[in-house]
């Protein structure tokens, strides 16, 4: 069965479980959120999902092959990972940064026509074609972060996984990310993101999965997942979920007793 899959995943530092027996699956098909406050392991999880980290225990497979057989191409091939803090050392243009999405695919010769094609494709979905020519360190944040999820959709992988891809988003291009990812999607990708605004992971999801501690607390769908008992417990809120026209929507009432 294809999908996305992690049982087992243990992963201590310093003697600390960071993550502590992580059992979960992520469908094809699908957006996906992991949510959980600071420190809850989420990049960490992210990172192993992604073969970029390896856990002290536990397996990951990416369609039904362990992702540790997979040589980094044909894993960069199938799935596109953003980091939650990306580094871009130099002072590129975005297009020259999105083109650097197809390194997986070009060979000795550089980017060809077909390369060049999906570039566009993924600067047109992000809202950056009039910015192409832009140097990257000169991009405000929220503009940044947009050039970065083009360089991951320019692979045009069937996975996408995103730390945190919707911060610093103002909320317009919050709503046109998660078009998109909802896209993908509809496409047949499987989309998982970390991100901290409730009601936009209620927004954007098909599954929730809530982190707290290294370890999962919670795993369904929004309405399943974003319980007031889960909110409190994971993040020590209290919080109301109330319905909205977009899907539920959770209103932070306040600190917890
Ligand atoms: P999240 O993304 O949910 O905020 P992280 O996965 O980044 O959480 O981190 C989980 C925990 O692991 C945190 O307490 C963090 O300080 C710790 N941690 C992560 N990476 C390292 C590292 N390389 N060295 C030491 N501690 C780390
Ligand atoms: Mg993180």
């Amino acid at each position: 069965m294809s999908g996305l899959k992690a049982a087992g995943l243990r992963l201590g530092l310093n003697g600390r479980a960071i993550l502590g027996g992580v059992d979960v699956s992520f469908a094809r098909g699908e957006v996906s959120a992991v949510i959980g406050p600071n420190g809850a392991g989420k990049s960490t999880l992210l990172a192993c999902l992604a073969g970029l980290r390896r856990p002290d225990d536990g397996t990951v497979d990416l369609d039904d092959a362990d992702i540790r057989r997979l040589s980094p191409r044909a894993r960069a091939r199938r799935m596109g990972f953003l980091p939650q803090t990306p580094e871009i050392a130099w002072s590129v243009d975005v297009e020259t940064l999105v083109g650097l999405g197809r390194t997986p695919f070009v060979g000795a010769l550089g980017l060809g026509a077909a390369d060049r094609e999906a570039v566009a494709r993924a600067l047109a979905a992000t809202d950056m074609t009039g910015m192409s020519q832009r140097v990257v360190t000169t991009l405000s944040g929220g503009e940044r972060a947009r050039a970065l999820i083009a360089r991951a959709l320019a692979g045009e992988p069937d996975w996408l996984l995103a730390d945190e891809p919707m911060t610093g988003l103002d909320p317009g291009h919050q709503l046109d990310a998660a078009d998109l990812f909802r896209k993908m999607a509809a496409d047949g990708r499987g989309v998982v993101v970390t991100l901290h605004d409730l009601s936009l992971a209620a927004r954007v999801a098909d599954k929730i999965v809530v982190l707290a501690g290294g370890r999962v607390l919670a795993d369904g769908r929004p309405a399943e997942a974003l319980t007031p008992q889960v909110l409190a417990e994971a993040y020590g809120i209290e919080a109301r979920v109330v319905a909205g026209a977009g899907g539920p929507v959770v209103e932070i009432v306040g600190r917890r007793g």
